[in-house]
């Protein structure tokens, strides 16, 4: 059976020349970057000519890069590093799980939280971030692309914000890495998280950028690995591969190859748009991340769809992986004003960059035709389309 996956913002596959840097790191090069001898130093250069493509890629320096097990240890390390009891955060009601229950764990330990509220294309409003602050703001932290939506946050204005009032501020680009350029000078942010399976290399590898000169407390406490903000023997071959994939990433951005997906993204919710009434695209009109579409199919439940277009091969989700299974609709969509019901009828389709054109044809063939049939077979849209 053919096989389409659309769900690139759950994971990625590991490109072919990402696992190819990785494979002398499970064999020859086994060395410890810690170890002082020969094998050591092999994949300390490793590690450390990895560290200067992640800089590349962000605009920083490479001391500025930690190396991270992914996006939730790099989220965490940040909303935890430099907050204390007393201390005040700024937040917000779309941030993915890492962000947001790190932040319930902070309200635990006495700190106070300001979980900001989005407007329907579900964009944070920077002057609700300025009304927010107070003497004891700490950290703001909020998300530069939403996971499930793909809207990206006006994080520069956000940064300006930090930025005057003296706090820290803290963005997951988690889903912005590798889709649109991303300068952490420009942004003015403190720090910022990467995850290395949703830019194409493997699962369990990330990193933060911390400003030069921002002391933060680390989470793990060992060797003074990182520079002693992240203990732990170093996952060489992630960070290898996560080095290389930054790398393939830097070129594809420098080729515009982000405006290449975002045609073949346009298509699929356009195409989908034409063939199918009451559906929606949830975040329309707000500036987007290339790969992301998440569309409401009123009058069915997202979860029947996406288990009978995966019976016909193709893979897409209702939202975050991790919530796949749960019976609460999204807190993103939720959050943005959609009704529960709406919220339970979202799909979201994300694009890799082993997406081609024949995917999202078989896309359009089966999207329009399997959301018909379980209409078809809803009581409720039966109720509907005779009532109009
Ligand atoms: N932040 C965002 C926005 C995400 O989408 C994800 C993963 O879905 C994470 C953080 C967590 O990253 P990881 O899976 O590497 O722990």
């Amino acid at each position: 059976m053919q096989r389409v996956y659309l769900d690139n913002n759950a994971t990625t596959p590991v490109l072919p020349d990402v696992f190819e840097a990785m494979r002398p790191y499970f064999g020859d090069r086994f060395g410890n970057a810690s170890s002082i001898h020969h094998h050591g130093q092999e994949t300390r250069a490793a590690v450390e000519d990895a560290r200067e493509s992640v800089a590349e890629l962000l605009g920083c320096t490479a001391s500025e890069i930690i190396f991270t097990s992914g996006g939730t240890e790099s989220d965490n390390l940040a909303v935890a590093g430099w907050v204390a009891s007393g201390d005040h955060v700024i937040t917000s009601s779309i941030e993915h799980h890492a962000v947001l229950h790190a932040c319930k764990h902070l309200e635990k330990i006495g700190c106070e939280v300001t979980v900001l509220p989005v407007g329907g294309r579900g964009l944070i409003d920077p002057a609700d971030v300025r009304r927010a602050l107070r003497s004891n703001t700490k950290l703001i932290s909020l998300m530069m692309a939403n996971n499930e939506t793909g809207v990206l946050q006006p994080v520069e204005e956000i940064g300006k914000i930090a930025t005057e009032a003296k706090v820290l501020f803290h963005t997951d680009a988690v889903q912005a890495a590798a889709k649109v350029p991303i300068n952490v000078r420009q942004i003015g942010c403190d720090a910022l998280s990467i995850s290395g399976h949703k830019i194409h290399a493997p699962q369990g590898v990330g990193t933060l950028y911390v400003k030069k000169g921002t002391r933060i407390q680390p989470l793990f406490h060992g060797g003074r690995h990182e520079r002693s903000r992240r203990a732990g023997t170093e996952n060489v071959p992630g960070i290898v591969g996560l080095g290389r994939a930054v790398q393939i990433a830097n070129q594809a951005l420098d080729r515009c190859d982000d405006k290449k997906m975002a045609i073949m993204r346009d298509r699929l919710e356009q195409g989908i748009l034409a063939q199918v009434d009451e559906a929606g695209v949830n975040g329309e009109g707000a500036p987007r991340v290339p790969n992301t579409t998440n569309i409401h199919f009123d009058h069915i439940e997202g979860e029947s769809l996406v288990i009978a277009l995966d019976l016909r091969g193709l893979a897409v989700s209702t939202g975050a992986a991790c919530s796949s299974g749960a019976i609460e609709p999204s807190h993103v969509l939720t959050a943005m004003g959609l009704r529960p019901d709406q919220a339970r009828a979202s799909i979201r389709f994300s694009l890799g960059k082993q997406t081609t054109d024949a995917d999202i044809d078989f896309a359009l063939a089966l999207v329009p035709a399997v959301v018909a049939r379980l209409r078809a077979l809803s009581p409720r849209y039966t109720k509907q389309a005779v009532g109009t």
